[in-house]
């Protein structure tokens, strides 16, 4: 079968990534998490103090982030390298999640980021989740999803996944950072979170992980 590009657009926390590596495995296609490329902008910009409200410094900083992919052969996952190091534990954090929404609103950090993106997606054969991939990385993918589901199985899902890494972090604390990443994300000037025109929408709020994985496999008549 020829490839594709696949993109897979959504809410914060709404199985986009767990879809986006359910079909790059059954397809053998590069999974990236265009997510993860924001966050370690964010980690870089907090950990050398960068001001982002500075446009001089912002563009200054970008010039010295390499971001890559790499496969981990022990997880069969793929992880993101800020600079050469493997920065995928520490981008999940909530004091990264609390300030990388504000850093993705800035139009020199998106530009940066989608050029990087679109330069992944050449050869095709990739699925990547975001927030604007169906709508200014890949405008014109082959299968475009927009994924959905309620606001309290959302938390839940994340709340699970975080308490996993630190005991101390609240339901409130994983509520109010959801809601308030939503809010800017589909607010912002560049780029705001849109269902493309051309995108099929997948609410997960009820279905298992086999299901919605059939779900995408039968858009493509797999
Ligand atoms: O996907 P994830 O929740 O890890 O993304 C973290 C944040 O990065 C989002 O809340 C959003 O602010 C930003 N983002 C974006 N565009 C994308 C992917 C992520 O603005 N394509």
């Amino acid at each position: 079968m020829e490839k594709i590009v696949i993109t897979i657009d959504g809410w914060s926390s709404c199985g986009k990534s767990t879809l986006a590596k359910q079909l790059a495995k059954e397809l053998g296609y590069v999974y990236i998490d265009s997510g993860a490329m924001y966050r370690s902008i964010t980690l870089y910009f907090l950990r050398y103090h960068i001001d982002w409200t500075n446009k001089a410094a912002v563009a200054k900083a970008l010039k010295n982030i390499v971001l890559e992919f790499h496969h981990n052969e022990k997880t069969g996952e793929s992880e993101i390298f800020l600079n050469g190091e493997n920065v995928e534990y520490l981008i999940r954090d909530l004091v990264i999640a609390e300030k990388v929404s504000d850093i993705a609103t800035i139009k020199e950090v998106r530009g940066f980021a989608v050029t990087e993106q679109q330069k992944m997606g050449k050869k095709k054969g990739i699925v990547m989740d975001g927030r604007d991939i169906g709508t200014t990385v890949f405008p014109d993918a082959a299968l475009k999803i927009f994924m959905t589901a309620d606001i309290a199985v959302r938390v839940e899902r994340r709340f699970k996944e975080m308490f996993e890494k630190n005991p101390n972090i609240t339901i409130e604390e994983v509520k109010n950072n959801l809601e308030m990443r939503d809010y800017i994300d589909s607010n912002r000037e560049v780029s705001p979170l849109r269902k493309a025109a051309d995108a099929i929408v997948l609410d997960n709020t009820h279905i298992s992980m086999e299901q919605q994985l059939k779900f995408a496999l039968n858009l493509l008549n797999y």
